[in-house]
């Protein structure tokens, strides 16, 4: 099934994971294997680069940069938007390359590729949008404005859970900013990345503009030279906290710019007032969607105690009914881990939360089939134990309970990571308390809908340990370019600001 996709996808013949305005021969990295999670097996071999090979991408892409800065941005926003129909063209052969390499479930794989769609529209759009201020002056005949310039190649480093909207995000906002993109995807889905490069190669190497966007797929290795390289303005990085520090600290020492969009723990708040019909259908997306493995997955239910009972029974009796399958087909709500180690977090996990004073309600076991498969679990916790705390990145959903809204936001917060957050409440009071700068702390806040599946209009991301970055919609965009503020005279003396005098 899977050999002609790759056909049509032209990955049969690609074997190298490196472009920097051509396909790299025979990069020096590893070959590594490309599995399907759902199976175990190989779906394809794939070259990565080695540290030269990315230093050659590097070097190509600042080339591209002295060209691409030039064109008026409302025209490169029309290659964004070729890029973008490119995607629409090809977006059932890519969204099920997404579900055979990461295992997400056919909607989720094509809902990927529709995430990139609306990013090109949005930059499209965008594009001529990329508005300075023009400011009051308090010098006679002077103009005092702001402008925003493109910054130079960025590096853009991601996560496997998103292996390529994530890349979009990014790609299509730089790009009509002005900046060439070096993509280093994860190794657990180097084939969705090098479809992508092919499919935008065919835009832009007609037109002249081959290492405007180029790939590296490579190890961790290569990402940690891209945070050390000075010609890199910018680095996105996208994954876990651990990856995020160890990226911000070597930016950081070169005073170059990061972005960064790491783990999150996320909470739902489930009040006294809620209707918890639409609670449940929201929990059961957030908690077992893409087999718990998104950054935004509902990972703690903070429940009044009232309802504790009864929406633990009905969700309990609702995961029973979770149809556990192969991600492409029809039906399927439950597909894969990513991969065996993944399988092995997520068991040590349940070991340690047993040994914590946690009760697993249901669940909690691998699931003897091939592919890496685990069952959805619940489990009933308590605020002390240290395992909430962390991201475990498989679909464990832990239980606590409250009395008073303050306690609940307390516990809600309570966690070093800051991405997305949600309480279902029909009180417009306690909506807005968590809404409030005293409510919940992180970087989205939701209202009766769960803390998962964000529009890219929005800028996304988190606070604290999530690394305080943002990206997609809003304002996002000014991560991506420098701004200049500019005075300019117009008139035939030289008044200086705050009344400064030096005259001679
Ligand atoms: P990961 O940290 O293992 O890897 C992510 C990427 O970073 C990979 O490309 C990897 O090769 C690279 N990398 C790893 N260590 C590096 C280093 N020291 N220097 C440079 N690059 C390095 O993450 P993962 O397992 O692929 O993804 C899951 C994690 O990503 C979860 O924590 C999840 O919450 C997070 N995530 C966050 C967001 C968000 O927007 N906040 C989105 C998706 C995923």
């Amino acid at each position: 099934m899977w050999q002609s996709l790759l056909g049509r996808l032209r990955l049969r013949d690609i074997n190298s994971g490196v472009y920097g305005g051509r396909w790299l021969d025979r990069p020096s990295g590893e070959t590594i294997e490309s599995l399907n999670p759902a199976t175990g097996e190989v779906l394809a071999r794939v070259l990565l680069g080695g540290e030269n090979d990315y230093d050659v991408v590097a070097g190509n892409s600042l080339a591209a940069f002295a060209a691409w800065r030039k064109m008026p941005p409302p025209q490169r926003g029309e290659i964004v938007r070729l890029i973008g129909e490119q995607l629409r063209k090809h977006k059932d052969d890519l969204g099920m390359l997404v579900t055979l390499e990461a295992g997400k479930i056919r909607s989720e794989g094509l809902g990927e590729v529709q995430e990139m769609i609306d990013m090109c529209d949005f930059a499209v759009g965008l594009s001529r949008q990329l508005y300075g201020l023009t400011i009051a002056s308090e010098r006679p005949e002077h103009r005092l404005f702001e402008q925003w310039h493109p910054l130079g190649p960025v590096g853009v480093i991601t996560a496997f859970n998103f292996p390529v909207a994530v890349w979009a995000w990014n790609a299509a906002l730089a790009l009509v900013c002005g900046d060439p993109v070096i993509w280093k995807p994860s190794q657990l889905t180097p084939l969705t990345a090098i479809a992508v490069q092919q499919l935008v190669n065919d835009i832009l190497e007609p037109r002249g503009l081959a290492g405007v966007l180029n790939l590296c797929a490579a190890d961790r290795d290569v990402g940690e030279q891209m945070a050390a390289d000075g010609r890199l303005p910018l680095v996105s990085a996208t994954g876990s906290t651990a990856m995020g520090k160890s990226v911000a600290k070597t930016v950081a020492e070169r005073l170059g710019r990061s972005l960064l969009e790491l783990g999150g723990n996320n909470g739902c708040i489930v009040t006294e007032s809620a209707d918890l019909d639409l609670a449940l259908r929201a929990i059961l997306f957030a908690a077992v969607g893409t087999a718990g493995q998104r950054c935004t997955t509902l990972r703690r239910l903070i429940v009044h105690e009232s309802h504790a009972e009864q929406l633990v029974t009905r969700l309990t009796k609702a995961y029973q009914n979770i149809t556990v399958g192969l991600p492409w087909e029809e039906g399927t709500l439950l597909g894969p881990l990513i991969s065996e180690s993944a399988v092995k977090q997520y068991t040590t996990a349940i070991t340690t939360i047993k040994q914590q004073g946690g009760e697993v309600l249901c669940g909690g076991k691998q699931i003897d089939r091939a592919g890496y498969y685990v069952q959805p679990t619940i489990v009933r916790a308590k605020p002390a134990m240290e395992i909430i705390k962390h991201e475990t990145f498989a679909p464990i959903l832990y239980v606590l309970t409250y009395r008073e809204l303050e306690e609940a936001i307390a516990l809600h917060n309570g966690v070093p990571q800051g991405l997305s957050s949600a309480i279902f409440t029909d009180r417009f009071r306690e909506a807005e308390q968590f809404l409030s700068p005293w409510g919940s702390d992180c970087g989205i806040a939701n209202v009766n809908l769960g803390p998962s599946g964000a529009e890219i209009g929005g800028a996304f991301g988190g606070e604290k340990e999530t690394g305080g970055g943002r990206e997609a919609g809003s304002d996002a965009w000014k991560t991506y370019m420098r701004r200049q503020t500019c005075t300019l005279n117009f008139g035939k003396t030289l008044p200086l600001a705050q009344g400064v005098k030096f005259d001679v």
